[in-house]
């Protein structure tokens, strides 16, 4: 008679299928492989990091307005909008600021195969490589899903996984003052700070109020002596 797994197998097999979930599904999870999440070294520094632009008309004034305080910031980019509006592209690059691989369609990469997650690490840094001229050092996968061959792909194409751990959902459009708010409550010395300058899966979407929070969110960092930051170069 067939005793199957027994209560320690059943038990063993919920384990390795919770870590398996934790490794797809917590945006740091090292179980498929390390992510940055925290700036190394340290002290009262931290990250603005932008994702899904650029976007024609979030993305410009997300720019402004950290020229405007003389900020660098990270902005993990869509290949398929950075083809389409190269020119922000360029001006991230131009202004200072680090420019990451989000993919280029923000398909979720954690049901696709090698050969297809390849393609799309690839095809983000080609276009990004393409209209900047520098191969992309960071990627971050579309929603932070993961499987185990994503960060080993980025990682063999050049590209350090990058996660956050302070994420205030912007992208839900709480508003400029609700945005900065969240920032403010939640921030630590090193945060890597999720923000959003464009929309992954709507070309329309509305990101103006995470561009309006930043006066806010930069004036409130600094009054915390906070030093802002991009991630760490080359
Ligand atoms: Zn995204």
């Amino acid at each position: 008679v067939g005793r199957g797994l027994g209560v320690g197998g059943w038990a063993l097999a919920g384990t390795a299928l919770g870590l398996a979930a934790h490794g797809l599904y917590h945006r740091n999870s090292p179980i498929f492989g390390p992510v940055l999440h925290r700036l190394p070294g340290g002290g009262r520094r931290v990250a603005l990091t932008f994702d899904d632009g650029p976007d024609p008309v979030a993305t410009p004034l997300v720019l402004d307005a950290l020229c405007a305080y003389d900020v660098r910031a990270t902005f993990f980019v869509l290949g398929r909008a950075a083809e389409r509006w190269p020119d922000l592209v360029r001006r991230m690059v131009a202004e200072g600021h680090r420019v990451g691989n989000h993919g280029y369609t923000h398909r979720k990469l954690h049901r696709l195969g090698p050969a297809a997650v390849r393609r799309e690490l690839e095809a983000g840094a080609n276009a990004i490589e393409r209209v900047c001229g520098a191969w992309p050092r960071y990627f971050r996968a579309p929603h932070a899903f993961r499987n185990p061959w994503v960060s080993c792909i980025a990682r063999s194409l050049g590209q350090t996984t990058v996660g956050w751990c302070l994420g205030v959902w912007d992208s839900d459009r709480p508003g400029a003052e609700v945005i900065a708010a969240r920032v403010l409550a939640g921030i630590r010395p090193g945060s890597v700070v999720l923000l959003h300058d464009g929309d992954g899966s709507d070309l329309e979407g509305d990101r103006t109020q995470t561009a309006m929070a930043l006066p806010d969110i930069i004036e409130g960092l600094w009054a915390r002596h906070y030093g802002l930051a991009p991630l760490p170069g080359p």
